[in-house]
């Protein structure tokens, strides 16, 4: 396989040409992702003339890639970690909800104007909506306090959560992030330390992992303890081949549970919207990626 059908994903049978339109995910690393599985699925399954590459960018290097695929005419790219607040700050424009999370996962490139938006909080929303779920009324736990939590958080208020706990290892950063979301949040979004004092938020009704723990298939859950949270279900954004701890803690403790796969589906599917009008095709994009995982 040559770098380029690496950076490609799956698109058998389909060769660039001339009018050929291009999209792309930077992050770095980017190794991990599924997102041109998903997209280019379902560019081929919807007969687009385009393709999308995956780019590990390292920060400096950033706004000259973001430039150079605006002058390349690119129709748009996802952005990736650590470099989502980097690309809300290049654009010319952000949507609201690109403002309310600080941060961009998806620039589009249109008439010399780099437009950002912030599809994850919405594709969370969807996502557990999938399972039957809702954030309204409930009082959600969030574990985390980076570019992802604060995307979910935002979406969480917007959503009509009863109270958002943000609880962060490092304490400061969940602080700022309640202190951003104060607005949103009037009153209902509370800054915790995690790991946190025994009886901390045992009337939780959703736990959100928003930390990478669950990435590698060791790694331990950020929960030790579902009994002390006896009336939550659990939804995890990690995305990965396995069940992760904090997943089969919930299930063993019979919790509902929702992973992240279809967080990643959505907020992809959702991308499409300032790229092309209208959502991509989210069935394909979700078997796309199940095959992909299989297939690690
Ligand atoms: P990030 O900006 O790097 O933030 C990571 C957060 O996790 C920080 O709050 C960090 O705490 C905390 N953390 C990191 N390692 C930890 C550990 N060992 N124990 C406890 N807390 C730890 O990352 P992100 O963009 O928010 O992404 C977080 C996760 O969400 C990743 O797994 C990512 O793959 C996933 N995600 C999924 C989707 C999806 O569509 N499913 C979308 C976006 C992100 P400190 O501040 O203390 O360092």
């Amino acid at each position: 396989m040559t770098a380029f059908e690496r950076r490609r994903g799956d698109l058998p049978g389909v060769l660039p040409g001339p009018a050929t339109r291009c999209l792309a995910l930077i992050g770095d690393p980017v190794g991990h992702s599924g997102s041109p599985a998903m997209h280019n699925a379902a560019l081929k399954a919807t007969g687009r003339d385009a393709v999308y590459l995956a780019f590990g960018v390292a920060a400096d290097a950033v706004p000259a890639a973001v430039a150079g695929m605006a002058a390349l005419g690119f129709v748009g790219a996802n952005v990736t970690v650590p470099h989502k607040e980097m690309a809300f700050q290049l654009a010319h424009k952000q949507t609201a909800r690109a403002r309310e999370a600080g941060a961009a996962n998806v620039l589009t490139f249109r008439d010399e104007c780099i437009e950002a938006d912030n599809t994850d909080g919405d594709g969370f929303l969807s996502s557990i909506a999938d399972a039957g779920m809702a954030v309204a009324g409930r009082k959600v736990l969030l574990i985390g306090a980076g570019g992802a939590a604060r995307s979910v958080a935002a979406a969480c208020l917007a959503g009509g959560a009863r109270q958002v706990m943000i609880a962060n290892r490092h304490l400061p950063r969940a602080v700022k992030l309640v202190s951003d979301l104060e607005t949103a949040g009037a009153g209902r979004v509370t800054p915790w330390v995690w790991p946190p004092a025994k009886d901390f938020a045992h009337d939780a009704d959703m736990v959100i992992n928003a930390t990478p723990l669950g990435l590698r298939s060791e790694d331990p859950s950020p929960v030790a303890d579902w009994t002390a949270l006896p009336g939550a279900v659990a939804v995890d954004l990690v995305y990965a081949p396995h069940e992760t701890a904090f997943l089969a803690g919930a299930r063993a403790a019979n919790r509902q549970t929702v992973d992240g796969r279809r967080m990643l589906v959505h907020q992809a599917a959702l991308s499409w919207v300032p790229w092309f009008g209208a959502a991509g095709p989210v069935d394909i994009m979700a078997r796309a990626l199940t095959s992909w995982l299989a297939a690690r």
